[in-house]
C-alpha cells in the first residue's frame, strides 16, 4: 500500500490508547531501584512489543534454518519469512521494490557500505561531500575514511544556535565537486528535524547523490523515500521497536545495480571459479553470508505492530508529549534547553545549569528514581562543541510514553536541583568558615598526603569501609560525600595539559614530586561530576603521598574489582577512570626515570 493510502486509513484510525501500547510491552512493568520504570531511552534503543518478542522466539522454535539454500521445508518456510519482512519494509517507506531493500546490522552499517562501494567507485581526489553540523559520528567517520583514501574534501553545512541547519549556506556549499551530500532526518542529539526533501532537491540540482540517516526518524513518523526522492535511505531496525542487530539500506535500483559488493562470501554470487567470479542480482549482492534472519523477521514483526498502531497516531502523541515536557522543563530554574528548532521529534536535551552538578550526575539521580535518560554526547561530538557544551541529558519519547511520566521527570529534576542548591550552600558556609579559620600562608593549594603506610594499607581500610557499607547506594553516596571534599584545585591548574582525555566528564589532574622528597608523589585533580570526584577521591587514599615504586607495584585493578567499582561503573566512567590510573602510573615511571638518569 502506498504511504498516501497509508496515511489516509490512519486518519480514520483513533487516537493512541497509551495504557492499551504499554500493555503490548513487557519490560515496561517491570521495576527500576525499586520504581517504576520511566523509559526515556528511546533514541538510543526502544523497547520490544510482546509481538515482537514472539516472532523472534517463534522462528527459533519452530522455523530455524538456513535461509535461500535449502530446498527442505524448514529452510523454505525460513526464506519465504525473511523475504515477507523485506516485501513488509519496502512497504513500509514505500520503496518501489523490495530488490531495494538491503538489510544491514543498522544505520552505521548502511552508510558504511554506500561510502566503501558507491564512494570509491564513484568519487575521485577533489571531489566533494557535504554533511551537517549535526551528524552522528557514523555518518561523520565512514565519509571520513573515504575522504582519506581518495583525496576528496568533506565540508560541513553550519547551523544556528537554535539548532536549524542554515540552508543559504547548503546552497553555497553546492557546486559541481559535490558528489554526495548525507545529511540526517532528525537529529538524536537535538530534535531538529531537518528539511530532507529540499536538501535532496538541492543536491539534485547539481548533479550529487544523497544518502538520508532516517535512524530517529522512521519510527515517530511516515516514511516515503519516493516523495522525498531520497538516493539512499538507511535505519536501525531496534529504534523502530525491533531486534538490535538488523537495519536497512534502501537505495534507487540503477545506483545499487552500478555499485560493486561490500562484501565477499556466500549469497552474494551467481557463480564462482577461481578465475572469475559473478555477482548476485539485488538484493543479494550486498547481503554476504548468513544474514540475521531472526532480526529480519522480528522488524517484520515490528513494522506490522507500528503500522497497526498507525504512524500518524504515534506522531500525535509523541509531538503532545514533546509540547508537554518543553513547556515543564522550561519551567524549572536551572535546566536549559538544547535544541529548540521550530520542527522537532520528540527528544528534548538539556542541561542543568549548575557547576556543581555535572550531566552525569543528573543522569545518576534520575536513574535512582527509576527514570532512564541518555547523559553524554550522543554520538554527536562536533553539536557539543558548536555549543559550547561538553554533555547533554536527553530525554526521547516512544509511543508508549506518557504525560504523567514527563511529569515524574520534572519532579524529579526539581528535586535533584532542589537538594544540591541546599548542598551548594551548606558548601559556601563551609568554606567561608575553613577561610576564616585559615592561616594566610596556608591559602596556597594543599597536595593531600599518605592516607596510610602504603597503598596496600590504604586500599584494606577502604574495602573495611566498603564492607560495613553494604549496598552500593550507600557506597554511591560516601564516594560522592567524600568527594565533596576533595581539596580544591585552583583554576589556573585547570589547564588543556592537565585534562584527561577518555573520560566522559571534565577532568584534570596534576602530580608532583614532594619537595623536599627523591620519589614521593602527590596528586590533586578535580571533575564537574560528583560521582568522578568520588574516584578520585579514591585514587587519592590510595596513590597520593606514596613513593612512586609503590605505585607502581600496587595492584590497582585488583583493589578496585574488591570494591566491587568494576561491576558498578559505566563502561564510560571506567574507561574515565582507567586514564587517570593511566596518567598516574605513567608519572610515577616518569619519576623513577628520571631518578635513574
Ligand atoms: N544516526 C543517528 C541519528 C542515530 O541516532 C544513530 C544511533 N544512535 C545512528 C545513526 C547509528 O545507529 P546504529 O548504532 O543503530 O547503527
Amino acid at each position: 500500500m502506498p504511504v498516501e493510502a497509508t496515511i489516509l486509513s490512519e486518519a480514520r484510525t483513533p487516537a493512541l490508547d497509551v495504557d492499551q501500547v504499554r500493555r503490548q510491552f513487557p519490560i515496561l512493568s517491570r521495576k527500576v531501584n525499586g520504581k517504576p520504570l520511566i523509559y526515556f531511552d528511546n533514541a538510543a534503543t526502544t523497547q520490544k512489543p510482546r509481538v515482537v518478542i514472539d516472532a523472534i522466539r517463534n522462528y527459533y522454535q519452530s522455523e530455524n534454518a538456513n535461509i535461500h539454500r535449502g530446498v527442505h521445508t524448514l529452510s523454505q518456510e525460513a526464506t519465504s519469512a525473511y523475504e515477507l519482512a523485506r516485501q513488509k519494509v519496502a512497504r513500509f517507506i514505500n520503496a518501489p521494490d523490495p530488490r531495494q531493500i538491503i538489510f544491514t546490522r543498522g544505520t552505521t552499517e548502511g552508510i558504511n557500505l554506500v561510502a566503501s562501494t558507491y564512494g570509491r567507485k564513484f568519487l575521485r581526489g577533489g571531489d566533494e561531500i557535504i554533511l551537517s553540523a549535526m551528524e552522528h559520528h557514523s555518518n561523520i567517520v565512514p565519509w571520513q575514511l573515504l575522504a582519506e583514501e581518495i583525496g576528496a574534501k568533506i565540508r560541513v553545512i553550519p547551523m544556528n544556535d537554535r539548532g536549524e541547519l542554515l540552508l543559504d549556506e547548503f546552497a553555497r556549499l553546492l557546486n559541481d565537486r559535490t558528489k554526495i551530500v548525507s545529511i540526517v532526518h532528525l537529529s538524536n542529539s537535538l530534535g531538529t528535524v531537518n528539511p530532507v526533501k529540499e536538501i535532496i532537491a538541492k543536491a539534485h540540482q547539481r548533479g550529487a547523490v544523497v544518502l538520508v540517516d532516517g535512524a530517529q526518524w522512521v519510527a515517530h513518523a511516515p516514511t516515503d523515500v519516493r516523495k522525498l526522492d531520497a538516493d539512499f535511505y538507511a535505519f536501525s531496525g531496534h529504534k523502530l521497536y525491533g531486534p538490535t542487530g538488523i537495519g536497512v539500506l534502501y537505495g534507487k535500483a540503477e545506483l545499487l545495480e552500478a555499485m560493486p559488493p561490500y562484501q565477499g562470501g556466500g549469497d552474494m554470487i551467481s557463480s564462482v571459479t577461481f578465475e572469475k567470479t559473478t555477482y548476485n542480482v539485488l538484493p543479494h549482492k550486498f547481503e554476504a553470508g548468513t544474514p540475521h534472519i531472526a532480526g529480519g523477521i522480528g522488524l517484520g514483526a515490528a513494522i506490522d505492530f507500528v503500522s497497526s498502531i498507525g504512524l500518524q497516531n504515534i506522531a500525535r502523541h509523541e509531538r503532545e508529549l514533546l509540547a508537554h515536557g518543553t513547556r515543564l522543563l522550561q519551567e524549572i530554574p536551572g535546566v536549559r534547553i538544547i535544541g529548540t528548532a521550530r520542527d522537532k521529534g520528540g527528544v528534548i536535551s538539556f542541561v542543568v545549569e549548575n557547576p556543581s552538578l555535572a550531566t552525569l550526575d543528573v543522569g545518576m539521580r534520575l536513574d535512582a528514581d527509576g527514570i532512564a535518560v541518555r547523559t553524554g554526547h550522543h554520538c554527536c561530538q562536533p553539536v557539543m562543541d558548536r555549543l559550547k557544551i561538553s554533555a547533554t541529558a536527553r530525554a526521547s519519547f516512544a509511543m508508549y510514553n506518557t504525560k504523567q511520566e514527563i511529569e515524574s521527570l520534572a519532579a524529579s529534576l526539581r528535586k535533584i536541583l532542589e537538594i544540591d542548591a541546599n548542598k551548594t550552600a551548606q558548601r559556601r558556609v563551609n568554606a567561608a568558615d575553613a577561610k576564616a579559620a585559615r592561616k594566610p600562608e596556608s591559602d596556597s593549594v594543599q597536595f593531600p598526603s599518605a592516607a596510610a603506610a602504603s597503598p596496600q594499607t590504604a586500599a584494606d581500610e577502604l574495602i573495611e569501609t566498603f564492607d560495613l557499607l553494604g549496598d552500593w547506594e550507600q557506597r554511591h553516596q560516601y564516594l560522592i560525600d567524600e568527594g565533596d571534599k576533595l581539596p580544591p584545585m585552583l583554576r589556573e591548574m585547570k589547564t588543556e595539559a592537565n585534562r584527561v582525555r577518555g573520560c566522559m566528564s571534565m577532568v584534570h589532574l596534576v602530580t608532583r614530586k614532594r619537595p623536599g622528597t627523591a620519589d614521593v608523589m602527590e596528586f590533586l585533580a578535580d571533575s564537574d561530576a560528583a560521582i568522578v570526584r568520588g574516584l578520585i577521591w579514591t585514587l587519592q587514599r590510595v596513590y597520593s603521598g606514596q613513593t612512586a615504586p609503590a605505585i607502581l607495584a600496587f595492584d590497582i585493578e585488583g583493589f578496585l574489582k574488591r570494591l566491587g567499582l568494576n561491576q558498578q561503573l559505566s563502561m564510560g566512567r571506567r574507561n574515565g577512570l582507567s586514564s587517570m590510573i593511566q596518567r598516574i602510573r605513567a608519572e610515577a615511571a616518569n619519576l623513577i626515570g628520571q631518578n635513574r638518569s
